[in-house]
C-alpha cells in the first residue's frame, strides 16, 4: 500500500513536474514526501495523484500538482524563509512549503476548512505551519513581514495589505482576474525603495477570493492554536 503511494508520487514528480520544467531539486523532493492522498476526501484518494485539481468540499478545490509546484518554485523558497499563504484549503500547499522553509503561516476564510487543515497538518507532524481562520485580504499583520506570500484564490486586484507585509525584495504570487474565468498568475516583487514590479507568469483558473463579513471595517485573523 505504502509503496503504491510512493510510486504514485514518484510518477507524479517525473511526468507532471520534471517533464514540464520544474527543476528545483528541493521542490521536487518535497513533492516526493508530502502524502497528497491525506489531503483529499476519502472518496477522492484513488484520484489523489491525478493530473488535475480535486474537490475538497464546501465548493473548494486542491490545486493540480503542477500548479502547486510552479508557484512553489517561483517563490524561490530558502530554508530560513518565512512564508504566508492565503487560502489554506486542504493544507497541501502549506505542507509542501513546510518541507522547504522554516515557517509557514496560512489563512483560511472558511472555518470548517481551517479547522480540518489544522488538524490534518498536526497529525502529519507539520509543526512549522500555523493556521489562522479569517479573511486573508488583510494578510496576517501580527506575523509580518514575510519573505514571500502566496495567494491560492483568484483576486480582482492585489490586496494592499499583502505588499505592505512583504519584506524588501520579497515576492507575492497571486492569480489576478475575473472570478468566473481565467486569471493571470502574477508575481509582484517588492523593490528596496518600497515600490513594486509586476510580472505575468501564466494563465490559470482558481476558485474566487471571497471577502469575509466586515461589519467593523475588516475581519481580524485569529490563530487556531
Ligand atoms: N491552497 C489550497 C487550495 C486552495 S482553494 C490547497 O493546497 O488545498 C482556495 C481557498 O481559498 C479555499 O479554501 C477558500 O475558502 C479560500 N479563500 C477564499 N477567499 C479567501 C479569503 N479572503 N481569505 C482566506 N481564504 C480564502
Amino acid at each position: 500500500m505504502n509503496s503504491d503511494r510512493e510510486s504514485a508520487r514518484e510518477q507524479m514528480v517525473a511526468v507532471q513536474l520534471e517533464a514540464r520544467g520544474i527543476r528545483d531539486r528541493r521542490v521536487l523532493d518535497a513533492f516526493r514526501r508530502v502524502p497528497r492522498e491525506c489531503f483529499v476526501p476519502e472518496e477522492g484518494t484513488a484520484e489523489a495523484y491525478g493530473d488535475h485539481a480535486l474537490p475538497i468540499g464546501l465548493g473548494q478545490t486542491i490545486s493540480q500538482p503542477y500548479i502547486v509546484a510552479f508557484m512553489t518554485e517561483s517563490l524561490r523558497p530558502k530554508p530560513d524563509s518565512h512564508i504566508l499563504e492565503i487560502g489554506t484549503g486542504s493544507g497541501y500547499q502549506a505542507a509542501v512549503l513546510a518541507e522547504l522553509v522554516e515557517e509557514v503561516d496560512t489563512v483560511e476564510l472558511v472555518p470548517e476548512l481551517a479547522e480540518q487543515a489544522e488538524e490534518r497538518l498536526r497529525r502529519l507532524g507539520y509543526n512549522n505551519v500555523h493556521v489562522s481562520q479569517g479573511d486573508g485580504y488583510s494578510g496576517w499583520p501580527q506575523k509580518a513581514p514575510f519573505d514571500a506570500i502566496l495567494v491560492t484564490a483568484a483576486a480582482e486586484e492585489v490586496p494592499p495589505a499583502l505588499t505592505e507585509q512583504l519584506k524588501e525584495g520579497g515576492k507575492l504570487i497571486l492569480p489576478i482576474g475575473a472570478p468566473d474565468g481565467c486569471q493571470e498568475l502574477t508575481m509582484v516583487t517588492k523593490r528596496e525603495d518600497g515600490g513594486c514590479e509586476t510580472k505575468p507568469l501564466m494563465s490559470v483558473r482558481f476558485v474566487p477570493f471571497q471577502r469575509g463579513k466586515s461589519d467593523c471595517g475588516g475581519s481580524q485573523t485569529e490563530g487556531l492554536e
